[in-house]
């Protein structure tokens, strides 16, 4: 957007589709500023277990609430966080408010472990290991209820370090996740040396499976190859029942997606979890 100064002296706001290299600097002290104030938000989304139609584990997703520009998903300000150091300051906040949740879940009777995100940037330096490290102890979370989720990309930007980095985070007792699998460059020979614990094969390769024999031998290879590894396989992205039930036969473990919640702040995801704790299993795996 790009606030104009209209005759009233309001700012208008405006969907620019160019955006100038002075809009990203803008967005960043703006972003700098929210953090301070605390204008980002936590949702999270479920991960279902496809066996028993249960909760395991709660992703947190960020969120800004813009006081101009209402709630803003990461597509429109983790770009810029992560042009710069920002994204140190966010994920440290992501961790701190994700964890504090844990505690108030935990404490309202929920048995979820929680899953945070984290960009390249934060794999950059080895510190950051010591940094989650650091959090978890403040918190009082056993790092066995933390589950990290990063990308194929992160895992390429500096591979040696961000495997050091995954390897540290594992050796605490964090379990690691590979996100957008598929999508990525991890080659097959980082899985040898990376400690993951789960392999979330892309919702690219999971929307439209049911009409795609590609995407469908993709997905079934990703699940055999997480499971020869010893992951557990997670897809994202399940939009309709016809893809759950699929993935149900395919073996796949664990599912997220809009066919069961959307994104939103726990107390909602704890009230509409309530009463889909029954197996989903309709279909025989094969
Ligand atoms: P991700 O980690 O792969 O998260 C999944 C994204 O898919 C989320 O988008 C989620 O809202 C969306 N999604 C979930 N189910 C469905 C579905 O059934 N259909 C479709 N079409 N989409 C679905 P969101 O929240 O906009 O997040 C986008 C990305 O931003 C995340 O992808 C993650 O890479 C990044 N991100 C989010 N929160 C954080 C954070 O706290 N820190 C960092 N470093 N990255 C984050
Ligand atoms: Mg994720
Ligand atoms: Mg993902
Ligand atoms: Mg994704």
């Amino acid at each position: 957007y790009q606030g104009k100064h209209g005759p009233t002296g309001v700012v208008v706001y405006e969907p620019t589709t160019a955006r100038p290299a002075a809009h990203g600097l803008v967005l960043q002290r703006e972003l700098h500023d929210a953090l301070e104030r605390d204008e980002l938000v936590l949702h999270y989304q479920p991960k279902i277990d496809l066996a028993t139609g249960r909760t395991g584990c709660v992703e947190a997703l960020v969120r800004w609430q813009h006081p101009v520009r209402g709630l803003l998903p990461p597509a429109e300000f983790l770009p810029v966080a992560e042009r710069s150091e920002l994204i140190d300051a966010l994920t440290s906040w992501v961790l701190r408010r994700a964890l504090a949740d844990y505690a108030a879940w935990t404490a309202a009777g929920h048995d979820w472990t929680v899953a945070v995100n984290v960009s390249a940037r934060n794999l950059a330096s080895l510190d950051f290991a010591d940094l989650v490290a650091q959090i978890l102890d403040e918190s009082g979370v056993r790092p066995e209820r933390l589950q990290i989720e990063v990308t194929e990309t992160a895992l390429t930007f500096d591979t040696e370090i961000a495997e050091g980095v995954v390897n540290a985070l594992a050796a605490q007792g964090i379990s690691i996740a590979i996100d957008d699998f598929g999508v990525g460059y991890t080659s097959l020979s980082q899985l040898r040396t990376l400690t993951v614990a789960e392999l979330k094969i892309d919702r690219e390769f999971v929307l439209g499976l049911t009409d795609n024999e590609h995407d469908r031998a993709i997905v079934r290879s990703v699940i055999d190859l997480g499971h020869n590894l010893g992951c557990r396989v997670t897809a994202e992205g399940v939009e309709t029942q016809q893809i759950a039930d699929w993935l149900v036969a395919a073996g796949c473990d664990l599912a997220q997606g809009y066919l069961w919640l959307r994104p939103a702040p726990w107390p909602e995801v704890a009230s509409l979890a309530t009463g889909r704790e029954e197996p989903m299993v309709s279909s025989t795996r094969g």
